[in-house]
């Protein structure tokens, strides 16, 4: 599923995000940047322990990385440029901030892979394991954000694919999906 926006494709993926072929792939981080389980464990785990090394040393001298924010490193043996490491919001029932940090790890993300001059990007569904964020809604944040960064920065960014991992998590990112490819029918932008 995928829609085209301003010469931009939006692509909802079902698959690994280590096998993901791209300039930037995303990384659902925590904030001492350690590795972890998840999707942080399987990105360390295929691109190896230089990433880890880079990590350590970024921490070392700006400390941790705050929620919402993004920082890059090499993408060691995975299939893209870069890596960039984002550290999304823990759900606590949605009154504490959750949906402008969730939003910002995507929006940040879009813009500092357009500052360094990549075009194509892939990112997991940040906050969705362990940090308990509702897939829908997060389905949702993802989605927009992509959509209005595509609109707003036109030009800048050519392919943001979202990468899922379970079946049932595709079924629900595809509702979201589909609402948003119907209301963009007739939409000027
Ligand atoms: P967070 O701590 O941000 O919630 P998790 O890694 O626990 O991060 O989960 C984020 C999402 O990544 C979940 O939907 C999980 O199913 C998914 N996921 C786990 N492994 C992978 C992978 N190899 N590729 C893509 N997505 C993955």
């Amino acid at each position: 599923m995928e829609f085209t926006l301003k010469g931009a494709t939006v692509r909802l993926v079902r698959g690994d995000i280590t096998t993901i072929e791209t300039d930037v792939i995303v990384n659902a981080a925590n904030s001492a940047l350690v590795g972890g389980g998840g999707v942080d464990g399987a990105i360390h785990r295929v691109g190896g322990p230089e990433i880890l090394k880079e990590c350590r040393a970024w921490v070392a001298e700006h400390g941790k990385l705050p929620r919402g924010r993004v920082m890059s490193t090499t993408a060691g043996a995975l299939p893209a440029k870069v890596l960039f490491h984002t550290v999304g919001p823990v759900w606590q029932g949605g009154n504490h901030g959750e949906f402008t940090v969730l939003e910002s790890c995507y929006a940040r993300s879009l813009a500092l892979a357009a500052e360094l001059g990549h075009r194509r990007i892939a990112f997991p569904a940040i906050s969705t394991g362990v940090y308990g964020f509702p897939i829908d809604r997060a389905a949702y944040v993802a989605t927009m954000t992509c959509r209005r960064f595509i609109v707003e920065e036109e030009g800048k960014i050519d392919d943001i694919q979202l990468v899922v991992y379970s079946a049932q998590d595709l079924a629900a990112w595809e509702v979201v999906f589909e609402d948003m490819v119907a209301t963009m029918t007739g939409d000027p932008t």
